[in-house]
């Protein structure tokens, strides 16, 4: 039997990771033969993993926490989107050995409420929630969708001005507290913070979503985050969570790798299925 090409997902926690499912799902789609794994990688061992995972054949890997800005750090190249998030979570080897670096979590956000979720940003009032890694990825995406207003609020205020400062050449962007949002109005809020992992929820203000209005969640779990239960008491026309994303950006992801573009639909449909009850509530 013909070996199958080798792929990994390194990460730390990474028992619960649903990457090689993703995966296997999508080898099995376009009838792609390889083999996908998740290892547990602390960042103390980051790069001898990598290396021993190339040197032995590897064609490419998926990083996820805490190993993004360590994998963006190793790659030899990177491309832009990568460069602007300063966060590496798929590597490739190239034909001539040498390692490219992207990020393809951007992608997945934008795809996953454009494409699956029918939603126009254009003209959007749009919040995000968060100062972090993940909003570093999705700034330019977003600024590429020329949203009516878009405002970055974060926990520690000046993380959001930093940023905001950083990114107003994609276009206009403002970065704030989240007290200074009394009397704001949103029409998507996106949550990029990592509270909804603890299921903590934001001190967010009753009126801070438009009536019908988009709440989204890059958090995902076997049940509805605290962020999502907050869009669903508050009216959202839909409360997601990062579900669809993650699908998302694996598949493009696999795209880089595989060359062949999977189907995600049946993907999610199945994740959802797996964990009885669906992202969209
Ligand atoms: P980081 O650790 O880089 O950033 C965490 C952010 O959350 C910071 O802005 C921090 O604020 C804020 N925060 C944490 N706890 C609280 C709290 N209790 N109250 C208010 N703010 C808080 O994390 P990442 O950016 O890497 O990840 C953020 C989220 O995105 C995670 O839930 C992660 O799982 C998710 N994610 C989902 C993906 C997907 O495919 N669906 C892909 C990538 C990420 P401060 O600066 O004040 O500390």
């Amino acid at each position: 039997m013909a070996k199958k090409d080798r792929y990994a997902v390194f990460g730390s926690p990474i028992k619960h990771s649903k990457s090689p499912r993703i995966h296997q799902l999508f080898a099995e789609q376009t009838q792609q033969a390889l083999e996908y794994t998740a290892k547990e990688v602390t960042s103390e061992r980051f790069k001898e993993s990598v290396v021993a995972f190339f040197a032995k054949g590897g064609r490419g890997l998926n990083c996820t926490l805490p190993l993004k800005e360590l994998a963006w750090a190793f790659a030899d190249l990177t491309t832009k989107r990568a460069e602007l998030s300063r966060a590496v979570n798929t590597l490739i080897i190239q034909d001539d050995d040498r390692i490219l670096g992207d990020n393809t979590d951007g992608c997945g956000l934008i795809t996953d409420l454009t494409v699956n979720h029918d939603l126009a940003l254009t003209k959007s009032r749009i919040l995000i929630l968060g100062a972090g890694g993940a909003c570093r990825g999705i700034l330019a995406p977003i600024l590429e969708c020329s949203p009516h207003q878009l405002v970055l609020a974060n926990r520690t205020q000046q993380k959001a001005s930093d940023l905001a400062a950083e990114f107003c050449i994609f276009g206009d962007i403002d970065g704030c507290g989240f007290a200074d949002l009394k009397g704001q109005q949103f029409d998507l809020i996106i949550n990029a913070t990592s509270a909804s992992l603890a299921d903590e929820m934001l001190p967010l203000q009753d009126d801070l979503l438009t009536p019908g209005g988009i709440c989204y969640d890059l958090a995902y779990g076997n049940r509805p985050t605290a962020f999502v239960r907050w869009g669903v008491e508050h009216n959202a026309k839909k409360s997601l969570d990062g579900l669809g994303m993650l699908v998302e950006q694996a598949a493009e992801a696999f795209f880089l790798w595989r060359s062949v573009r999977p189907q995600t639909k049946p993907v999610i449909d199945a994740l959802n299925a797996a964990r009885n009850f669906v992202s969209e509530v």
